[in-house]
């Protein structure tokens, strides 16, 4: 309704202004003395029509649009009554009253619905069919009004088609244009969701790129650090030769690490030496400088470090071990066992800023693994060492005695050297154990021999016990005679040794048999059979003495 009045507003000022004209043709019509009765309540009606609207506007036709369209078609129909008046003004105004009227409904009906436009053609044509029959009937019917106002209503229905039609389709187009922007704004926020998430997912790729080549980098320095420790445990495992474990290691580092230049450097304490090796990518080979430096102590003051010790940005000339080569970088980490430095393990790289927190830790690792090794290789040669000894008395025992007997034996026959064994009891051992204790007779077991160990070792030979407190000593470049003097040696030094058992000196006698390859036995194999021949005859001839074996024994 609000729509409605707004339009009615504009048609009353239209009104309006043919009330003034409508006004001014009445004062000129009485001036003429034309003015008649019936033209006057024409005229009324006409304004008094004028002044309806305006009220009905004023109170806005009770706010009803039913209302509206009753009054409008009631004007309608008296001013088609008008119009078939004599008076020609009289009825060309309501004519064109009409026609005003006409165009304000049809204007209120192109904003109505759609049913309200189709009661358009009765509400135009009804008004003036009723008036026709009226003045057909009542007055002198003058068909020139009718067929005028048919051609107006006409002429102005067929202008509200076109202009219906065109509104129509305009409204459509618009409402297409609006339902397209529509969809176009919801697209392009669909696009700028759209635009955000891919963004959102390029950085979180860039993101997980980032993460994937660092965690690829990780994993390649975890394999490689991985392949040397399993190297060098594998290695620890199955070989126990230091040098061999000190090339390996460089070796390993300088593959897998991609350092330039790796040295390691252990001090070896039973030798009182330092063993080196140094590898490098560089052409020439810096071992004979690197051992020089060793020696000339320029490594000294990294031993007492104690801990590890990283320069990123490596000075010219600065470090006097590197003999005459560049580096950018330098790690050395100490091999240490109880807290003492006894190794340095020295890797160098061409470029700075090559060694972190990370590679101490690897480096680290490795110098324990070298730790493990080393300290395995020492337990493994004492272990060695200790199954070729006789537990009680420290000699060698039997099974290494025979070893070094057959090696020697086989080389004897080659005519390689001389061979002479000497096998010795303890006489009447039974005795000492019976009389002092079997605690004492291991103590003269241990000092008897240390005494001949000691005395032979001094003359070349190898002893061992053969027996419960038997011994045998083999002289691999000994003539029967020198074997002999040192046998006589050997048998004063345990006659002179006094034992005390609680303040109760005691002394042994031992009984001896010798051989001799090639002098007295020609075959070497023969030797230790013929010395214990010997040795028989000592004893069943008085004890205490040497035999040498011969022919007739
Ligand atoms: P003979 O002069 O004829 O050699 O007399 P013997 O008493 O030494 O000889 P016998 O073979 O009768 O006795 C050897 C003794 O050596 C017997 C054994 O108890 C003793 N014996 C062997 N091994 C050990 C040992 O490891 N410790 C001690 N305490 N005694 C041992
Ligand atoms: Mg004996
Ligand atoms: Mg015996």
């Amino acid at each position: 309704m609000e729509r409605t009045l707004k339009y009615d507003k504009n048609f009353i000022g239209i009104h309006s202004i043919m009330i003034i004209i409508i006004s001014v043709y009445a004062i000129v019509a009485r001036f003429y003395d034309k003015l008649n009765p019936s033209i006057l309540l024409g005229l009324f009606i006409i304004i008094a029509f004028y002044v309806v609207n305006v009220l009905l506007y004023r109170i806005k036709y009770f706010n009803n649009i039913y209302v509206f369209y009753v009054i409008k078609l009631i004007q309608m129909l008296i001013v088609a009554v008008i119009m078939f008046e004599e008076n020609r003004f009289l009825s060309n105004s309501a004519g064109i009253l009409y026609v005003l009227t006409s165009l304000e409904v049809i204007i209120i009906f192109i904003h109505g619905g759609k049913r309200s436009r189709y009661n358009i053609n009765w509400m135009l044509i009804l008004p003036l069919v009723i008036a026709s029959l009226y003045a057909f009937t009542f007055r002198v019917f003058d068909h020139e009004p009718l067929f005028l106002m048919i051609q107006c209503i006409i002429i102005i229905m067929g202008v509200y088609a076109i202009f219906f039609g065109s509104t129509e389709e305009l409204k459509q187009q618009v409402y297409e244009q609006k339902n397209l922007w529509v969809q176009l704004k919801k697209k392009n926020v669909e696009l700028k969701i759209s635009s955000d998430q891919v963004l959102e997912v390029h950085h979180e790729l860039l993101n997980q790129k980032a993460a994937l080549e660092e965690a690829n980098e990780r994993l390649n320095r975890f394999t490689a650090e991985m392949y040397i420790q399993n190297e060098l445990l594998s290695y620890i495992s199955r070989a126990l030769d230091i040098e061999e474990l000190m090339k390996l290691v460089i070796d390993s580092i300088i593959g897998a690490i991609g350092v330039d230049t790796c040295s390691l450097v252990i001090y070896d304490a039973n030798f009182d030496t330092y063993m080196c090796k140094v590898k490098s990518t560089h052409r020439q080979d810096y071992s004979k400088a690197f051992v020089e430096a060793v020696k000339s102590s320029k490594l000294e003051k990294y031993f007492s470090l104690g801990t590890p010790y990283i320069d990123n940005h490596v000075r010219k000339g600065a470090y006097d071990f590197m003999s005459g080569r560049d580096a950018g970088s330098l790690v050395i980490i100490p091999i240490m066992k109880e807290k003492s430095t006894y190794g340095l393990l020295i890797a160098e790289h061409e470029s700075s800023r090559m060694f972190s927190e990370n590679s101490i830790q690897f480096f680290g690792g490795i110098a324990n693994q070298i730790n493990i090794a080393i300290t395995n290789a020492n337990l493994y040669s004492k272990m060695e060492e200790m199954a070729k000894r006789d537990g009680l008395t420290g000699v060698h025992n039997r099974t290494y005695l025979q070893e070094v007997l057959d090696d020697l034996s086989k080389k004897a026959k080659q005519g390689l050297m001389n061979l002479s064994v000497a096998l010795f009891d303890i006489d009447k051992f039974k005795n000492i154990n019976d009389t002092y204790g079997h605690l004492f007779g291991d103590e003269v077991l241990k000092i008897i021999a240390t005494i001949t160990e000691n005395y032979a070792k001094s003359k070349g030979g190898i002893v061992g016990r053969y027996g419960g407190e038997e011994f045998l000593l083999i002289f691999s470049d000994k003539t029967l005679e020198e074997t002999r003097e040192i046998m006589e040696s050997i048998h004063k030094m345990i006659h002179e040794q006094t034992l005390y058992y609680n303040d109760k000196s005691i002394s042994v006698n031992i009984s001896t048999g010798i051989s001799s390859y090639p002098e007295v036995c020609d075959d070497p194999e023969d030797l230790l059979h013929r010395a214990d021949h010997a040795m028989y005859f000592s004893k069943t001839n008085g004890r205490g003495r040497i035999t040498i074996d011969n022919i007739q024994l």
